[in-house]
């Protein structure tokens, strides 16, 4: 059964409010990258500013949308249906050529359910949503893996639409169903899922308190919540913010691949906490997908990467420009690769 994908209302819905306490180091919310300043998302400053928040995320939404539209087809071509880092061990060497970077975007998914304490549990796992859903990888694997319901969400029409036609292909339609929606409002009732996963859409959110809000409420009682994204480093005691430096790697690279809102693992533990959820865990994973930008910009270079890099629009082209930004920011420590996750008390 095919999910519609009629743009929801959610889509022009009013701002984001902040949570008075978080933010107080990192901003958690849409940072504008042209400047250093936040953009406010609060009702407090009268109409004008509603609008212009309004705006802001609309526009965030958007331009997401967009480049996950045009840019979609290009990284199936050329690495499949997992639009995510592989999990490599440190010394690894694997090569271009080798099956083993799709066995690493699958190895990445099987160490995610295992930090999260979720493989012994495979029976209870009835109800799963993919939050940023891209085509749908995630999803048909975990349906697979648990003959799980599985319920994908994503901005792009374009990724919903293949989502769903590569589910009808691998006849799990039944199983593994897509739809445009957004994270921050999502159209699920409370305690839906007992699993509520979000591989690398975090960094996306515009504001991280209201998106982990959004995962808490749609988790099942005794669910668990896994987040892999992308992350600056932790603050140190007594820091308030990135250095100026640091700050602008992160917002050359939120120009192109649209991560308005950098926060820290030690953030998003934070906000599990108030929520009084249990088992909150979290780990840096850098090291281990060290491998996986320098293997994708060589793909980039291959005479089949570059024809299809041209084919594909000026937007691919932007992203590729980008990536050697995303392995300087690992190598000088700014930019980690974190995973955290919990469970819902019963
Ligand atoms: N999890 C997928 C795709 C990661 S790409 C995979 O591992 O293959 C990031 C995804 O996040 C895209 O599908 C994008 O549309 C989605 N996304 C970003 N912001 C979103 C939002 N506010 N609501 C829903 N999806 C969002």
């Amino acid at each position: 059964m095919k999910a519609t994908l009629a743009a929801p209302s959610s889509l022009t819905s009013l701002p984001y409010r902040t949570n008075s306490s978080f933010g107080s180091k990192s901003s958690l919310l849409f940072r504008s990258p042209s400047s250093s300043s936040s953009v406010s998302m609060t009702t407090t400053r009268g109409n004008v500013a509603v609008a212009a928040a309004a705006t802001s995320t609309e526009a965030l939404r958007k331009g997401i949308a967009e480049f996950y539209n045009e840019t979609s087809g290009l990284w199936e071509e050329i690495w499949g249906d997992h639009m995510h880092h592989g999990f490599y061990d440190p010394d690894s060497s694997v090569q271009l050529s080798d099956s083993g970077h799709k066995e690493a975007q699958i190895r990445m998914i099987e160490e995610s359910l295992r930090f999260a304490g979720v493989t012994e549990e495979e029976k209870k796992i009835k109800k799963v949503v993919d939050v940023g859903c891209g085509i749908g990888g995630s999803s048909r694997y975990l349906a697979s893996k648990f003959g799980a319901e599985c319920t994908g969400i994503t901005l792009s029409p374009v990724q919903a639409k293949r989502a769903n036609d590569l589910a009808a292909a691998q006849s799990l339609s039944q199983k593994a169903s897509f739809q445009v929606a957004d994270a921050l409002d999502q159209p699920f009732e409370d305690g839906k899922f007992d699993l509520v996963w979000s591989m690398e859409s975090g960094e996306h959110m515009p504001d991280k308190a209201k998106f982990v809000k959004e995962l808490v409420r749609v988790a099942a009682p005794g669910g668990r919540i896994i987040i892999v994204t992308w992350c600056h480093r932790n603050l140190s005691a007594g820091e308030e913010a990135l250095q100026p430096w640091e700050q602008n790697i992160l917002d050359k690279i939120c120009k192109t691949f649209y991560l308005p809102a950098w926060c820290s693992t030690d953030d998003y533990v934070n906000l599990l906490q108030s929520h009084s959820l249990q088992d909150i865990k979290c780990a840096d994973w850098s090291e281990n997908v060290a491998p996986f930008w320098p293997a994708v910009i060589r793909t980039a270079l291959t005479w089949k990467g570059l024809v299809s890099l041209l084919r594909s629009g000026m937007k691919s082209i932007k992203g590729a420009l980008t990536m050697p930004l995303m392995i300087e920011g690992y190598k000088k420590g700014v930019i980690k690769f974190g995973i955290i996750t919990c469970q819902k008390p019963l």
